[in-house]
Parts: C-alpha cells; sequence; structure tokens
C-alpha cells in the first residue's frame, strides 16, 4: 500500500517547506494515520513509541492549526497544551516544534522544574501558541496564579504511560479539569496498560484509535545479544566491549539501574580512559541539558543513563546501547534498545545478564515475544550462569518469576549492582583522554 506523501495529509505549505528541509519523503505509519483524524478535529489515542515519529504526528496538526488562525496568541493565552512526563521530553518536544514549525510564526513555550521560574512566567504573560510542560511545575505556577487554562484548544498527554508510572495521574486529572470541554485531547502511550485506557476513558470524547506496529518494529532493526557475565567480570566485560568497538564513530548508551551506579560507572569509565557522562534524576536540569548537548554534538561518546533520565533522548548516531544492568521492567528493555536505530537506522543492543537476573530476563523474552540471542563466543560468557539461569527460565514457564514487577519493592531500590565495579587490570587503559564532565 502507498503511504500517502505529506502534500496529500492536507497541512499548511509552511510545514510542507519545513518538512521538505528536513528531507522527511513519506510520514511514518503512526503519522499517515493519526495526522488526518487530528486535522479532522477528533480525539485520539495512539499506541505509539518514541522513534516512530509520533511527536510530528501531533506537532503538525497542532502547528496547522496555528497557522490557520494567522494571529498572535494573546497575553496569557495558551492554545496548544503538550505534557510530558520528563524535563528532557519537554525540550525534545519542543524543539521538534520549532523544527517543524521553523517556516512560520509561533511561540512555544517550556515549562518544567529544576530551573528558574522567572523566563517560564515571563512567557505565560506574553502568551504562546504551544506550552510543552512538565505537570508538577505547571501546577506550581497554576497555584501562583501564571496559568490560564481557558483559551486552550488542544491538550497532548505524550507518553502518557510513563507518566502514569512516574504517579502524574492526579495531577494531569487536576490539570485536564481547568481545561474547556471543547477541546481536542490527544493521547500517546507506548503501552495500553488498563490504567492507560481507564485514564483515556474519562478525558477523551469518543476517540479514534491507532495502534501502530506495536513494541517490536524498533526491536527488529536492532541486533540484540545477551551476555550471561559471573558478578566480578561485569566491569571487564563492559571495557571489553568498548575497547572492540573503539574506532566506530558512532555514539552509546549504558544503562544502569541507579543514580549512584550510573555516576559510579561514569568515573570507573573515565579512569579506565573513556569520556563519559553520566545522566539521571540526581542531575540540576541545567546540567543534564548541558550532557545532553555534549552528548547529541559528539563531544562526549559515551552515555551512562538511567531509565527516567533516557527516556525520551532522541539523539542521532546512537549505535551502541548496553544494558550494564537489565531493566527493572521489561517494556524499559524496548524504550532503551530503541535509543538506537532511530529513524529507520540499525543499532546493537548488548545486555549483561547475572545469575540472578532470571526474572528480569524472562520478563523481557514474555515482553518482546521472543529470545535474546546469546553471545557465547564472548571470553568473558559465563556458562555456569547460562545455566543457572537457564535452569530458572525452564522452571514454572509463563510466570512472571522473581525479578518480575515483584521485584520493585524497597527490598531492591539503591541495591548494589553484582560485583560493583571492581577493574581487571588487563583492561586498564594508559591512554589518557579528554577529562570527565560529571555534572
Ligand atoms: P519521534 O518518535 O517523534 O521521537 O521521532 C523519531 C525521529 O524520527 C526523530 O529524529 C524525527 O526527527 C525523525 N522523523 C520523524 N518523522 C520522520 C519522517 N517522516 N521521515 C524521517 N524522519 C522522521
Amino acid at each position: 500500500m502507498d503511504t500517502p506523501s505529506f502534500n496529500r495529509l492536507g497541512l499548511a505549505q509552511p510545514l510542507l517547506d519545513a518538512l521538505a528541509e528536513k528531507s522527511y519523503s513519506e510520514p511514518s505509519p503512526i503519522q499517515a494515520a493519526a495526522i488526518p483524524i487530528l486535522l479532522e478535529g477528533r480525539d485520539l489515542l495512539a499506541c505509539a513509541q518514541t522513534g516512530t515519529g509520533k511527536t510530528a504526528s501531533f506537532a503538525l496538526p497542532a502547528l496547522n492549526a496555528t497557522s490557520r488562525i494567522g494571529k498572535k496568541p494573546r497575553p496569557g493565552e495558551i492554545r496548544t497544551l503538550i505534557l510530558t512526563p520528563t524535563r528532557e521530553l519537554a525540550v525534545q518536544v519542543a524543539d521538534s516544534f520549532k523544527g517543524y514549525g521553523s517556516k512560520m510564526p509561533f511561540r512555544v513555550g517550556l515549562v518544567h522544574g529544576g530551573v528558574s521560574q522567572h523566563p517560564q512566567v515571563r512567557a505565560l504573560k506574553r502568551g504562546v501558541d504551544v506550552l510543552v510542560a512538565t505537570p508538577g511545575r505547571l501546577l506550581d505556577l497554576d497555584e501562583q496564579g501564571h496559568v490560564d487554562y481557558s483559551k486552550i484548544n488542544m491538550f497532548v498527554l505524550d507518553e502518557a504511560d510513563r507518566m502514569l508510572d512516574m504517579g502524574f495521574v492526579e495531577d494531569i486529572r487536576q490539570i485536564a479539569q481547568h481545561i474547556p470541554e471543547e477541546r481536542q485531547t490527544v493521547m500517546f502511550s507506548a503501552t495500553m496498560a488498563p490504567a492507560i485506557t481507564k485514564l483515556a476513558g474519562t478525558l477523551l470524547r469518543d476517540p479514534e484509535g491507532i495502534r501502530i506496529a506495536p513494541d517490536l518494529t524498533t526491536a527488529e532493526r536492532v541486533e540484540q545479544q545477551l551476555f550471561y557475565v559471573k558478578p566480578n567480570d561485569r566491569t571487564s566485560l563492559l571495557l571489553s566491549l568498548l575497547d572492540e568497538r573503539e574506532d566506530d564513530d558512532g555514539l552509546s548508551i549504558i544503562f544502569s539501574k541507579t543514580r549512584h551506579h550510573a555516576e559510579k560507572l561514569g568515573k570507573f569509565l573515565y579512569r579506565e580512559g573513556y569520556e563519559a557522562d553520566s545522566i539521571h534524576g540526581g542531575k540540576s536540569q541545567n546540567a543534564r541539558q548541558r550532557i545532553l548537548n555534549r552528548f547529541k554534538d559528539g563531544k562526549t561518546r559515551i552515555l551512562i543513563a538511567t531509565d527516567v533520565a533516557a527516556r525520551g533522548i532522541d539523539v542521532k548516531n546512537i549505535k551502541l546501547v548496553i544494558n550494564f544492568d537489565l531493566p527493572m521492567e521489561a517494556e524499559n528493555y524496548v524504550h532503551r534498545i530503541g535509543r538506537t536505530a532511530r529513524a529507520g537506522d540499525s543499532g546493537l543492543a548488548l545486555s549483561f545478564c547475572g545469575g540472578n537476573d532470571g526474572g528480569l530476563l524472562k520478563d523481557i523474552h514474555k515482553f518482546i515475544k521472543s529470545d535474546i540471542p546469546v553471545n557465547e563466543e564472548h571470553e568473558y560468557h559465563c556458562g555456569e550462569t547460562a545455566d543457572k539461569v537457564g535452569r530458572f527460565l525452564q522452571r514454572g514457564k509463563g510466570g512472571s518469576g522473581s525479578g518480575g514487577r515483584g521485584r520493585r519493592g524497597p527490598r531492591n531500590r539503591g541495591r548494589r549492582p553484582e560485583g560493583g565495579y571492581q577493574k581487571k587490570r588487563s583492561f586498564r587503559r594508559n591512554k589518557a583522554r579528554s577529562s570527565h564532565r560529571s555534572s
């Protein structure tokens, strides 16, 4: 079936010009499905992940409406409100708007925590066509009387599943209550968990539903490998994998389960001669943005991240994702490996599995509906670990396992990863490289 080209979707000329400048020739599947629905003014519940082009699928219709109005927003006015779970995603969505709207006049405002509120208040006072906000800061500003919801005609919840995971459901409800009922509401979510459909039921009116090539399209483009590894060999395995790819010009993300470990791993890699930054919720917003910019510019080639900080990061040229720790929630596996293989590229995702990670691995296999291929050739492959996990996977097939969602309790919080960060002499690097910037 032919994908309709952007020209046939009925978008305003300045948007088509911006898309041409970006060399987007065809809408992605989510764009082809969502844009006509949104241009008609219908509500939409869309199941799509980052990397599918979902941002443009709501940004283009929102900008299209703005270009049709043809008038600047009045002081205090907000026309489109977009809620995102994280500051990074908010910045990224606002940047996407600037890109797609580069050929037309419009104002985008950004409201998120971790930075001074004064410029945000000034932008709200002036009025914005589009406001991209995280729920917490928006409510803060609202309590201070700086937010006028009364002119909003489009309300978008981006990564709604993540917002629910982060406990924003009441904030969302509170915000939604203020927005006129005669609005268009759009919800994007990577999964369609019951909590999402329940929230959609209260916020959306007679929505169209779209489910775009679920979670596996990205995963299919990513070459995945699993390494069974002994506790004390994790860091050596990491170094050897990075050494093997030292001449590649791509960027790498390493996922670690806690802030503390991300930080420690960054320092460890620096000592080993690798320039690496870590990004996590414990850093100020400005520091996080600086680190992200350095990574985007290729000045830092390795980023160590926790799940929350990495969600939504859209950086081109990430060739390698390493799961130093398996994610506690299986769906994050897909989000993590989706950091590579952006916009149709291919990528490599390498995951470490220790003897006690059977439950986590089992959940991932269940979620992606296949097994991650095991790399048994590597010198750090550990047969004993493989056997132990193999026995676990065989036991009670089909259950969620001890490492599943049940393990998210306090028992695991802040636990050291297996083996800590012991170094192996054979991989110590003597080349001094550029300096480590961790904040
Ligand atoms: P998103 O899922 O919105 O985060 O987009 C993922 C990446 O795909 C971003 O780098 C976009 O710039 C890019 N992208 C979005 N739509 C298209 C398109 N139609 N053609 C090519 N690239 C696109």
